[in-house]
């Protein structure tokens, strides 16, 4: 994966040399917006760990954990687990050693209890969010998109039924949190329609024009603009 390069024109000769200190970014989206692959695109870049709540879910109910079993039949019909457990399980994996310095968040915040709960957990430990990455597609396109994923990875909650649910839980709770991001100026929105590549490339420009360029290479690499 290409990490570093600024891409498109808007980059100055400064940015690689000014590697962001802090990486702590969201990125929301609709189910089947590609969020979770460029999350982790995102994270690797920065250095930082991507962190999924649906996959810490789904790793868990694999696993058989007694975690799994609490949540499994909620994340089969595509409802959300209860805020009070999803909030504990973020904090604790945001106060480990390894997101000191920064974090992607995939999948959380989903509603207004969720945004809250983050907003104070981050706030009693001096930090803030750098910035919220905007996965927008349209309806249709993410349906088809899910439709795909139930062929080629057979998730259980991929189904006609619970993909109806999830988008309606999206579009009534999650979309509504990305208002109050937005006043606060930390929204970065990107067209989600394209391949992977070329949403990569979006981010990553929309990104170093707000300054947070991804860390140099340890070998220097890439990092010089042309
Ligand atoms: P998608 O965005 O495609 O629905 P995720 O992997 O983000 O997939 O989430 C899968 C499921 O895990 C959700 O439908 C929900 O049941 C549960 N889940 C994930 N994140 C949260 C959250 N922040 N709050 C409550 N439930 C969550």
């Amino acid at each position: 994966m290409t990490r570093g390069e600024p891409h498109g024109g808007a980059a100055s000769a400064t940015d690689s040399a000014s590697a962001t200190d802090s990486a702590r970014f969201l990125i929301v989206g609709p189910q089947g917006s590609g969020k979770g692959t460029q999350g982790v695109l995102v994270a690797e870049a920065f250095g930082v760990p991507s962190i999924s709540t649906g996959d810490v879910f789904r790793e868990n109910i694999s696993k058989g954990t007694e975690l799994g079993a609490r949540v499994q039949a909620i994340v089969e019909s595509g409802d959300l687990v209860p805020d009070e457990l999803t909030c504990e399980l973020v904090r604790d994996r945001l106060s480990q050693p390894d997101a000191a310095r920064g974090f992607l968040l995939d999948g959380f915040p989903r509603n207004g209890t969720q945004l809250d709960d983050l907003a104070e957990f981050l706030e009693s430990r001096g930090e803030s969010l750098d910035a919220v990455i905007e996965l927008s597609v349209p309806r249709e396109e993410s349906i088809a998109r899910l439709r795909q994923r139930a062929i080629d990875q057979g998730r259980t909650d991929d189904t006609e039924e619970v993909i109806a649910n999830r988008l309606a839980i999206y579009e009534r709770e999650t979309a509504p949190i990305l208002d109050v991001y937005r006043d606060q100026g930390l929204v970065v929105q990107i067209d989600g329609v394209g391949s992977l590549d070329e949403v990569t490339e979006r981010i990553f420009a929309a990104l170093a024009g707000r300054g947070l360029s991804p860390i140099a290479e340890p070998n220097g690499g890439n990092g010089a603009a042309a």
